[in-house]
């Protein structure tokens, strides 16, 4: 039986190509980037592709697309083996965490990639990271399960796990880390899985999406000097319920009065507010009174989680729409090895 994959082309550099007047990069169809990978017929697969009509830069990525992307994955499940989303770097990490809170009871693959060179280009680096990101998806252990059972995403030489990867370089290839927990696999001469990274299963609860996102959430970030008046009216953002606080190290954040009481005051007025570091890696950790005072006004400790994935877990505790506290209680807990608990 030869492996069945979907690709799911939703834009990005990948498919992108120079206007020739303004030399401005568009997304462009599915044809187009199909033309310039006919290596991929060599792979004894049987590919299916659908596309986003039209193609979008990443940076246009909504709840809306994501529910789309989710959507066609489960209408398409039982009927592939793996799942393919071609998708811009820029937010690639958002949809790639968003996923993974939608697709409860994933157990098959769905490997999101995408390139920094348009794949027409003599260099690029969309054609390697396409065809790797097929083999990944068809990849099946001895008994015919499939390797991976989780979104990922799969840049150059590492496959990540999609909630734990962040864009590090606007430019490299290399562009994506995951700083916080193992590479799922490293692409070299072969495909390595390391099977403790990777979260497998063998026994197959059914599939159960959850489209509902709210995104009613914002981002605050720390810096030294932040006026009162600043913090006050970010924090009272009309229509806001969910505020992921970007602090310094290990969780750390003034610890003057008058921080303090407006964090408390929003905390209290029923604001949930996720503490995460600015640091690309490391652990929200209160060791020093600047990060305790905020535990103990009832900001919730974000971990090792990265700043694209909490944000997007709270839209999807949000849309589901959960009492305060449970949602305090699942911010607390990993849903898909998001977070270290
Ligand atoms: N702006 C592009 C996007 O995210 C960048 C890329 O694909 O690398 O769609």
């Amino acid at each position: 039986m030869k492996p069945r994959i979907l690709i799911i082309y939703t834009g990005g550099t990948i498919g992108m190509i120079e206007d020739p007047k303004t030399k401005v990069l568009r997304p462009f169809d599915f044809t187009h980037l199909m033309e310039n990978v006919p290596k991929v017929k060599k792979l004894d697969y049987v590919i299916d592709n659908v596309q986003f009509d039209p193609p979008i830069d990443s940076s246009d990525m909504d709840v809306a697309h994501w529910q789309e992307i989710a959507r066609t994955i489960v209408e398409n499940y039982d009927k592939y083996d793996g799942f393919v989303v071609l998708h811009g770097t820029d937010t690639m990490a958002y949809t790639a965490s968003a996923l993974s809170f939608m697709l409860e009871n994933l157990r098959k693959p769905v490997i999101i990639t995408g390139s920094q060179l348009p794949i027409g280009e003599v260099r690029t680096d969309g054609e390697e990271n396409l065809i790797t990101a097929l083999q990944i998806a068809a990849a099946a252990d001895r008994d015919g399960r499939p390797m991976v059972q989780e979104v990922a995403i799969l840049f150059e030489n590492d496959l990540l796990r999609g909630n734990r990867a962040t864009k590090h370089s606007a430019n490299n290839f290399d562009a994506f880390k995951s700083h916080n927990y193992p590479p799922l696999a490293k692409i070299g001469l072969g495909i390595t899985f390391d099977a403790d990274a990777l979260q497998r299963s063998s026994s197959l609860p059914p599939l159960n999406p959850r489209y509902a996102m709210d995104p009613s959430v914002a981002s605050i970030d720390l810096f030294p000097g932040m006026k009162e008046s600043t913090l006050r009216h970010m924090l009272s953002a009309p229509g806001v319920k969910g505020v992921v606080m970007r602090t310094f190290g290990a969780g750390n954040a003034p610890t003057a009065d008058w921080f303090v009481n407006t964090v408390k005051e929003a905390v209290d007025r029923g604001l949930i507010i996720v503490n995460v570091t600015q640091c690309p890696s490391g652990i929200v950790h209160p060791r020093y009174q600047a990060g305790d005072k905020l535990e103990a006004i009832g900001v919730i400790c974000g971990r090792d989680i990265t700043f694209e994935a909490a944000i997007t877990k709270l839209m999807f505790l949000l849309g589901i729409g959960l009492p305060a506290q449970a949602i305090k209680k699942y911010l607390n807990t990993a849903l898909c090895g998001e977070v270290t608990i």
